[in-house]
């Protein structure tokens, strides 16, 4: 199927948002990105201008280019730009209730055609569109952190996804330059329910003193040919974050083997979150 919608709607213009709006952008789609901040928003286009600006200085796009890019973006703090959108990827804050009541605004407000997805990392799929009137028309588009850099989006199908929307999201991810997989709904879908347990493991190698960071990290780079290890992984992704997606499958699944690694919590306790806080694993000072 070829790729029929030309403009993205996406909620929220942090960190995923930006990367999504960007990937729009260089693909030649038009993006419109709403976020309840201003400062979110204005922080989300600097981002945006910052990575063309890199991979202009890298030969990797030309000027005028990500010229062109950056104009097909617009943004800003009112739902009612999102009117232009045949999609809506919803990527605001992992919050539950947060997410509901996103969702109940854009369903309420957007044409009945219009397809709505999240970029929820660990929310029920077939949840998130059981608060809307489009079950059908509802689906997860999972991109992946740098989306500009990253190749995967995993689509999820909730319970109730027409085959119409999975066809049409799954030509959107090829217009992106993306490789799309497509998996059922689950707790953590496919892609981070092996990569987080993978991470808190490391953490329990860790806290068990088995090995230093640094050997963990090297251990799994070379011995498994990842190209990072997992704990320098967990400061990228945000500790507290793998923490939350541990306690979901816990919660979820019920199966002790996801119990999160005490060391992981305390570290958060800690408030040391990793990149973004400037300590994790290791120091970023
Ligand atoms: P982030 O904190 O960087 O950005 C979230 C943005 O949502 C913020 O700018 C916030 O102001 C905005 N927001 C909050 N309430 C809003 C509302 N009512 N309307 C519009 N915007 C609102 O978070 P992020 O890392 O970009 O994560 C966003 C989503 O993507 C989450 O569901 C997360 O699980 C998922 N995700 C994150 C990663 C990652 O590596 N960071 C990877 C895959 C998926």
């Amino acid at each position: 199927m070829s790729n029929p919608i030309t403009t993205v709607g996406i909620i929220g213009a942090g960190t995923m948002g930006n990367g999504i709006a960007q990937a729009c952008a260089t693909s030649g789609l038009l993006a419109v990105m709403v976020d309840v901040s201003e400062q979110a928003v204005q922080r989300g286009l600097k981002n945006v201008q910052t990575s063309l600006d890199r991979l202009v200085k890298k030969g990797k796009l030309a000027e005028d280019a990500a010229a062109t890019a950056l104009g097909r973006i617009s943004a800003g703090t009112d739902y009612a730009l999102l009117a232009p959108a045949q999609i809506v990827v919803e990527a605001a804050t992992e919050n539950l209730d947060l997410k509901l009541r996103i969702l109940k605004q854009l369903d309420a407000q957007s044409a009945p055609e219009v397809i709505l997805a999240s970029n929820t990392s660990s929310i029920s799929i077939t949840q998130l569109a059981a608060a809307t009137n489009r079950a059908d028309r509802f689906i997860g588009m999972h991109f992946f952190n740098p989306v500009p850099m990253m190749a995967l989006v995993e689509i999820i199908r909730g319970l109730q996804t027409s085959d119409a929307t999975h066809a049409a999201v799954h030509a959107l991810a090829q217009a992106l330059g993306k490789t799309p997989v497509t998996v059922k709904n689950a707790p953590g879908f496919v892609v981070n329910r092996i990569l987080v347990p993978m991470i808190n493991e490391a953490f329990f190698v860790l806290a068990e003193g088995l090995a230093t960071a640094e050997d963990i990290d090297a251990g799994m780079k070379l011995g498994c040919n990842h190209p990072i290890g997992p704990l320098a992984l967990a400061d990228m992704i945000g500790l507290d974050v793998c923490l939350a997606v541990m306690e979901v499958y816990l919660r979820e699944y019920g199966d002790s083997k996801y119990r999160p690694c005490p060391l992981l919590k305390e570290m958060v306790m800690a408030g040391r979150l990793g990149r973004k806080t400037g300590q994790g694993v290791y120091s970023y000072a």
